[in-house]
């Protein structure tokens, strides 16, 4: 059975302080970047899902809702979006799309389902939660801390999480019910993964939540519970996470660890880990001691299998990630895009600076991974370490416009550069995560230890938007200069970037985008 198009929730258990917050946030990333097929890749309804995932990955699907309401009040009002256009119609909670080429030749039509709350108005939500909006697979996080912290105000103190506290019990049991609706209205509207971050620390409430989200909403479910009994990881989790959390902001660094120890108390007097017998007929993962062994349990389908294979991947082990671009080539010289030739003079001469710049860092187990093309194996071939070649490391083809300047291809091809101008991501950068897929891409980078990747503009962004979850918008203008290093160390919820630009001269290959083409639609400041 193929599970791709069924909402999937994915819910977290464990103890405070097991890094489930950081796995959710990392899955999300992830699945919201890497893409599973849709109904459009597989050619089915190319026309509106290609519109649809436009509309997502710009204002996220809470506010196509809300440009589809307002749309809606201007009455049948016709769009152009990226040269197509589409037209709204309404019925009842659906919203009708009509979808057109630009000379209005019908396409196909299609409906969404509308966000609206129970008075009929549309409504946005108000309670706390994240989403990443580059997205082919819309996947949020709702944190069930989140929600208590906005509904309590200010922190009362580890007592408010004792099991013997009936008003503290009272709260966060209602803030866990209030983020498992919203975990609904999420999968109701759009969204494909929703991961639920909370402690889930009863078989009860795994039931329950087995019950809501497989029995009433029919959707799949998938458990994640992280388990580690490593003191060392645990107070490290505490000093880099919990003393730093908004409940602390108020309190000195040594409270704040009493504090905090003091809440995992309270909750290791009622948690039930994941019974493998009693709770057999769920699709669970086990993370022990952060990644060190992992049990998987009746995973099904496609989504759970990603999920997993990339959670056995990723780790805590400290490590940077260094990225730098060929040196200069004659094409950039001439600059022509595209083509495969070597280095110019300056450029051999940055082969050769990098190489004692790597050499300086001291880093024992460096592997070093380049791209097939010659720019970049000659970029690297004074380093000693370690290198491995990757063809889906290659520059994205530039087609028809390979080795032409940038004024040419206005010339020659006057509709593609307009195209592209208008949405660089969709019509460029589209196949660059689901190339990193088969490679293992970002995430290839992801499970491995120190690495240099010696690669290209366009391929680097997206390493770049990865880690630093930038949105599809953002990532095709994402300074990567030649001549300059990347320094990238992930930190607990985040990662450190550091420039450094080594002093040999180069063209600036850097192009900003058009401000003709600034859509008010990216340019306006959606509040998720
Ligand atoms: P709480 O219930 O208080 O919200 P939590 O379980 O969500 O706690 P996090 O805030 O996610 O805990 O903890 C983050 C820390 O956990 C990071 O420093 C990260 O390096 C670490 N970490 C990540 N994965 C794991 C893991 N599998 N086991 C233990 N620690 C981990």
């Amino acid at each position: 059975m193929d599970y791709v198009n069924i909402p999937h929730v994915v819910a977290m258990a464990g103890l405070p302080a097991r890094g489930k917050t950081y796995i959710a946030m990392k899955l999300a990333r992830y699945l919201n970047w890497v893409g599973l097929p849709t109904k459009g890749e597989s050619g089915q309804h190319h026309v509106h899902s290609d519109c649809v995932t436009f509309l997502r990955f710009t204002c996220g699907v809470w506010d196509l809702s809300s440009l589809l309401a307002s749309l809606h009040t201007m009455h049948k009002a016709t769009v152009h979006i990226n040269t197509k256009c589409w037209r709204l119609t309404r019925k009842k909670k659906w919203i009708k799309f009509t979808f057109a080429a630009s000379d209005h030749t019908k396409l196909s039509t299609t409906s969404v389902p509308r966000y609206l709350d129970k008075k009929g108005e549309h409504q946005k939500s108000l309670r706390p939660f994240s989403v990443n909006v580059n997205c082919d697979v819309l996947c949020a996080v709702f944190n069930v801390g989140d929600y208590r912290r906005q509904a309590i105000g200010d922190y009362q103190g580890h007592d408010f999480f004792h099991p013997r506290n009936r008003e503290g019990n009272n709260v966060r049991n209602k803030c866990a019910l209030d983020a498992l609706q919203d975990v609904c209205e999420f999968l109701q509207t759009g969204g494909m993964v929703a991961v639920y971050d909370a402690t889930n620390t009863t078989i009860e409430r795994r039931q329950l939540i087995h019950h809501v989200i497989c029995e009433r909403m029919g959707y799949k479910l998938f458990f994640i519970e992280s388990l580690c009994n490593d003191p060392s990881i645990i107070e490290t989790n505490i000093m880099e996470c919990k003393v730093t959390n908004p409940d602390y902001t108020n309190m000195e660094k040594e409270d704040a660890v009493k504090d905090f120890l003091k809440r995992i108390e309270h909750y290791r007097l009622f948690y039930e880990a994941l019974d493998e017998e009693k709770e057999s007929k769920y699709s669970f993962m086990k993370i022990f001691d952060a990644g060190r062994r992992v049990v998987v349990h009746k995973q099904e389908g496609h989504i759970e299998s990603r999920i997993a294979y990339y959670l056995m991947n990723i780790h805590i082990t400290p490590r940077s990630i260094y990225l730098t671009r060929h040196g200069e080539s004659h094409y950039n010289q001439l600059g022509r895009i595209g083509g495969d030739t070597d280095l110019s003079y300056r450029g051999r001469q940055y082969a050769n600076a990098l190489a004692k710049f790597i050499t300086e860092q001291k880093i024992a187990n460096l592997r070093v991974w380049t791209s097939c093309m010659k720019r970049t194996m000659q970029t690297a071939s004074g380093i000693e370490a370690p290198q491995e070649r990757w063809k889906a490391l290659n520059e994205i083809d530039a087609g028809i416009c390979e080795g032409l300047m940038y004024e040419e291809i206005q010339e020659q091809y006057p509709e593609e550069f307009a195209a592209r101008d208008q949405n660089k991501y969709s019509y460029r950068y589209l196949s660059l995560p689901r190339r990193s897929r088969r490679w293992g891409g970002a995430h290839g980078v992801e499970a491995t230890g120190d690495v240099l990747v010696v690669g290209h503009q366009a391929v680097l962004r997206c390493v770049l938007a990865y880690f630093l979850d930038k949105t599809g918008v953002e990532l095709p203008y994402l300074k990567v200069p030649l001549h300059t290093i990347i320094k990238l160390t992930p930190q607990a919820y985040g990662c450190k970037v550091e420039f450094f630009k080594i002093p040999i001269d180069c063209v600036d290959t850097h192009r900003s985008k058009p401000v003709a083409f600034v859509s008010s639609l990216e340019t306006k400041k959606w509040v998720l």
